[in-house]
């Protein structure tokens, strides 16, 4: 099975640039299908209330049930003091499975990791290439799974690439995903110094094209075996699928 870890969906209030406009599934979902993913974990865009976007999130995944997952989006400093309520919703009643944090608001607090392992659930974090923060979290909580999106840094810093994958491999609970990344080389040496179990295929769509991501996956010609790992087995032992 293959499941794409990272995607966007829904509308934003700011409209000044993409991500704070609209994300659209139309094309990606037909783009997907065409490519072979059979599953997809979406998330808000950027917004301004994350209890609507979640709410709005939710109602998409339930017309595509088969194919998209959710996950619940939140701010950790503006929704501070209401994750748990936000995130029980989320699971309970939308049934996601994830949570996801951009570093571009804030980075994940206490309040937000807790919750996750409350719920048990994974955090996907843009961390802006703040790879610093990465040795923090991944130890204060152990039982959290963070999957680093863009494998640290959507902005191509060869800096973040270049000590990524001695994270990934120095601490059991980190992840990351490899949407985004242009840099073919790193993410090679990342399989190969963390593992194929450490590495999930996402896309960033619907901005980045699905087909496109996930033959960034092929030519890494791994075996049958990391490369099943990469393209969903991964995703599946984090999602509880
Ligand atoms: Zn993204």
């Amino acid at each position: 099975m293959v499941i794409d870890f990272h995607c966007h969906v829904g509308t934003a209030e700011k409209l000044q640039a993409p991500w704070t406009t609209r994300a659209d599934l139309s094309a990606y979902l037909e783009r997907a299908e065409e490519a072979g993913i059979d599953k997809t974990v979406v998330f808000a865009i950027t917004c301004d209330d994350y209890e609507r976007a979640n709410a709005e999130v939710a109602e998409i995944v339930a017309k595509h049930p088969d194919r998209l997952i959710g996950f619940a989006r939140l701010h950790p400093e503006r929704d501070k003091g209401k994750v748990e309520l936000l995130v029980k919703k989320a699971v309970e009643d939308y049934g996601f499975r994830g949570i996801k944090v951009h570093g571009a608001e804030a980075l994940p607090t206490r309040e937000v990791c807790e919750v996750a392992q409350q719920f048990g659930l994974p955090i996907l974090v843009d961390i802006m290439g703040r790879v610093e923060v990465l040795p923090l979290l991944a130890t204060e909580f152990p039982k959290v799974n963070f999957v680093v999106a863009h494998l640290g840094s959507f902005a191509d810093d060869w800096r973040v690439f270049q000590v990524m994958p001695y994270l990934l491999a120095q601490h059991p609970n980190l992840y990351a995903d490899t949407s985004g990344v242009r840099f073919f080389d790193y993410l090679q040496v990342a399989v190969k110094v963390a593992g194929a179990h450490k590495i999930l295929f996402g896309s960033d769509g619907p901005l980045l094209h699905p087909g496109l991501e996930l033959h960034k996956i092929r030519l890494l010609k791994l075996s049958h075996e990391d490369e099943a790992l990469v393209l969903g087995r991964n995703a599946q032992r984090l999602l509880r699928l």
